[in-house]
């Protein structure tokens, strides 16, 4: 293990709005229940986009350091950490530390924490090459797991899983997954495959149609801009025509939002992930009750759905294609997002 240098090169946000400049800053010093990770790879998520935007009811610490799924290399840790060693593999994901004592982190829901600490947002994250987080949270990667494929899977990846989880529903049955196409979808299909459930895919275009179909496992392609009744089409797609056991929102709009409840199966339940900025929902009460169905909303995961998501990666059941590109060119990768020509996941590699 070679020394730690003192300087290192990251991707910086003196104010909201950006811009964000490539340049040297400190490297931080571990505390002592913190590791320091040289982070090798980081996947851009749209969230940090909205941290440079500050769109979010929720403002970041400046100036800020974004980026919320690195993998790199354990090179210090504080002297409270026993279970990490140096030179093992870790990664950084959103929740960067929590305080492992309140009423929900003694629940593993630790993610609800209100002292949670939030990798790229409220405590500097992984657009830097060296990063600090809490011991108890880094994720731990096996040394067969690449660096570089893994990154994305630290947030995507362990976020639909848990909206899977929530779902409740079991080997067998039939979860329709909105936004099937995006980054997000995409992974959803390949863990319910995993999971041992039918998927029916529902987003908009041949392209997408196809890779849905062909790549990811699902059975059913509902082309909402073709569709004349969304609802009808996509219960009609399940065998008994009574809909699909859950429903897995990641889209980006809000009107699937306001659709699922019209489409769930009796007694199904409804799970909200995605994000549309400004969004509300309203559902049928009367169909609702009678339908008995369950409205519910999922976070990001806890300590144990990503030890699970990245099992599942580990062996090989989930793809997650993306391109590589230098930490100084994440701006491009911004450009990018704001313009929705996003095709498949980008991670930056810190060395350039
Ligand atoms: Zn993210
Ligand atoms: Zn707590």
């Amino acid at each position: 293990m070679g020394e730690i240098p003192k300087k290192q090169m990251a991707m910086v946000i003196q104010k909201t709005g950006g811009p964000v400049e490539y340049k040297e800053i400190d490297v931080p010093t571990p505390g002592a229940n913190e590791v320091l990770i040289n982070i090798k790879y980081s996947g851009v998520c749209h969230t940090d986009l909205h941290a440079v935007n500050g769109d979010w009811p929720l403002p970041t610490k400046l100036p800020l350091v974004g980026g919320h799924e690195g993998a790199g290399v354990v090179v210090a840790k504080g002297d409270l950490v026993q279970d990490i060693e140096i030179g093992e593999h870790a990664g950084v994901k959103w929740i960067n530390g929590s305080c492992l004592a309140c009423d929900f982190c003694q629940q593993s829901d630790e993610p609800l924490c209100p002292k949670a600490t939030l990798s790229g947002y409220t405590v500097d994250g992984t657009f830097q090459q060296y990063c600090v987080a809490n011991a108890a949270h880094v994720a731990r990667l096996h040394k067969d797991i690449p660096l570089d494929a893994v990154a994305p899977v630290l947030c995507a990846g362990i976020t639909v899983y848990k909206g899977l989880k929530e779902s409740g529903a079991r080997p067998g049955q039939t979860v329709a997954i909105v936004g099937a196409g995006g980054g997000l979808g995409s992974l959803a299909q390949q863990y319910a495959k995993a999971m041992g459930l039918r998927t029916i895919a529902i987003d908009a275009g041949d392209e997408k149609k196809k890779m849905c179909l062909e790549q990811l496992g699902s059975y059913a392609f509902i082309d909402f801009t073709k569709s004349e009744n969304v609802a009808k089409d996509v219960q009609a797609a399940t065998e008994d025509g009574l809909g699909p056991h859950a429903v897995i929102l990641v889209a980006t709009a809000e009107k699937p939002f306001q659709q699922a409840a019209e489409y769930v199966r009796p007694r199904g339940t409804v799970v909200f992930i995605g994000l549309p900025a400004g969004a509300y929902v309203r559902a049928p009460v009367f169909e609702s009750v009678v339908k008995m169905i369950t409205i519910r909303a999922s976070y990001v995961g806890n300590r144990k759905d990503t030890s699970e998501a990245l099992d599942f990666y580990r062996r090989g059941v989930i793809k997650c294609p993306f391109k590589t590109v230098g930490l100084s060119e994440l701006q491009s990768v911004y450009d990018l997002m704001h313009k929705g020509e996003i095709a498949g996941r980008y991670v930056v590699d810190t060395s350039k």
